[in-house]
């Protein structure tokens, strides 16, 4: 027996960060107790198809669980579902639950990701308004839908074009609204928002920029949704994709630096020794941004979470790794490597305006900072290693199809 092996280790939040700093504990050869308590009633489960494959019915919630019964068993993993951690004691190491119970720990990890931010205008709470975070949100919707359904979706970020996509495969009548005058305005150049602007519009998709909700009208349930341009969206479901709010309430009671975040170092400890955070709910330093930042990625909540299990173990080393995100859209994969903010230059490969295959290459001061690929899955691929290096490619080079990105890479 290792000294490990009458140690508590807890994790809250059993999101895919919380299941990864489980088993990675496990593969690092900790002996002692795991808990992972999670106040959703299902074991983790994979976010990405919520808006995609489950939302059109395609994949079945059983394939989206990341850690199965089986699993957590063989991982000797005590998972604690549909059960809320109330409150954290520093001073006693221990953690309050909903269900009365208390735990001791050794070190806690804190991996609380977050929840929809709701639309605050008047009508939010009718019947037929819809939040999407969970799977239990995605079955509400869906009991709600078929297809006559109209669906009006406030917010032309990733999840709300993905689930307009979505819907549109099941064959509802779709209308998109954002208030900025593009989608995917805060991650993508102009170029690459009009790119997906045009493959909507061409699915038949209402969508309409540059415009605000005022209220969601209806009686009981929805009726409609009314614009700040006075026109009236006739809609039967609703559904409001405008980010998130990061879980931090608990840690904040706790006494833990708390910023957009809770706050961690590069090795995901916050400001007690005795625990890390990681994932959706960690403000983290990241090199590729040049600052602080707080990642909504399943990337970012994957090698966080494995940087944190590490931290826990005592054997530290920092987070380096580069961003990369993704998002499918009718038949369109979007592969992003890196982080776009601050650019100041721009190469296209390919016409976004005309095919569904291009990448977007954003430079700062000569350097490869990121890459937005549509349907060049090479081209994302060697961008992550391209973007890792701080390379100054030739702009002529990048911008031709016929040379592969891996000739950039160093000999
Ligand atoms: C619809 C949708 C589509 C997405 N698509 C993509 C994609 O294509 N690509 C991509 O990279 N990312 C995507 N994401 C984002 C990605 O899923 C998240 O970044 C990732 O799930 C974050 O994992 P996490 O474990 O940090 O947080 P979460 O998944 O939020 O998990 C945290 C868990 O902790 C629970 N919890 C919180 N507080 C407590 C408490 N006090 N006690 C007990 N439990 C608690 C929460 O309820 C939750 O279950 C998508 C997200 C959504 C919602």
């Amino acid at each position: 027996m290792s000294e490990s092996s009458d140690q508590h280790y807890v994790i809250v939040g059993a999101g895919q960060a919380g299941a990864e700093v489980a088993s990675e504990l496990r593969k690092r050869g900790f002996e002692g107790q795991i808990s992972l308590i999670g106040d959703e009633s299902v074991a983790p489960y994979r976010r990405p198809p919520l808006s995609k494959a489950y939302f059109s019915g395609d994949a079945e919630a059983d394939s989206l669980l990341v850690l199965k019964p089986p699993q957590l068993e063989k991982n000797g993993i005590d998972l604690l579902s549909g059960v809320t951690v109330d409150a954290i004691d520093r001073a006693t190491h221990t953690v309050t639950l909903s269900d009365g119970r208390s735990l001791q720990y050794d070190k806690l990890a804190l991996t609380t990701g977050g929840r929809a931010r709701p639309l605050p205008c008047p009508g939010n709470d009718l019947d037929g308004v819809f939040l999407l975070r969970s799977l239990a949100d995605v079955d509400a919707i869906r009991a709600h839908c078929n297809a006559e359904t109209r669906m009006a979706i406030v917010g032309g970020g990733f999840i709300g074009l993905e689930v307009a996509a979505s819907a549109r495969k099941a064959g509802m009548a779709v209308t998109v609204v954002e208030t900025l005058d593009r989608v995917l305005a805060r991650v993508t150049a102009p170029v690459v928002s009009a790119f997906f602007e045009r493959i909507h519009r061409e699915a038949g998709v209402d969508l309409r920029t540059g415009v605000r909700v005022e209220a969601i009208e209806g009686t009981t349930k929805v009726e409609g949704v009314r614009l700040g341009d006075g026109s009236v969206i006739p809609a039967d479901v609703v559904v409001v994709g405008i980010g998130l709010i990061p879980n931090v309430e608990l840690a904040e009671a706790a006494g833990l630096e708390v910023d957009n975040g809770i706050v961690v170092d590069a090795c995901a400890q916050t400001s007690d020794p005795d625990i890390v955070a990681a994932g959706d709910c960690a403000n983290h330093p990241n090199r590729f941004a040049g600052e602080r930042i707080r990642l909504e990625s399943v990337q970012n909540a994957m090698e966080q979470a494995r940087v944190a299990a590490g931290t826990m173990l005592g054997a530290e080393s920092p987070y380096d790794a580069v961003p990369w995100f993704w998002s499918d859209q009718y038949d369109c994969k979007l592969q992003m490597a890196g982080l776009s903010g601050g650019y100041d230059d721009i190469v296209l490969r390919g016409d976004p305006a005309a095919e569904k295959r291009f990448s977007a290459f954003y430079l700062r001061d000569g350097q490869l900072i990121a890459a937005d690929s549509v349907g060049r899955p090479q081209d994302f691929m060697f961008a992550k290693k391209l973007v890792t290096l701080n390379i100054a490619p030739d702009r002529a080079k990048l911008a031709d199809p016929e040379v592969p990105l891996k000739a950039f890479l160093p000999a």
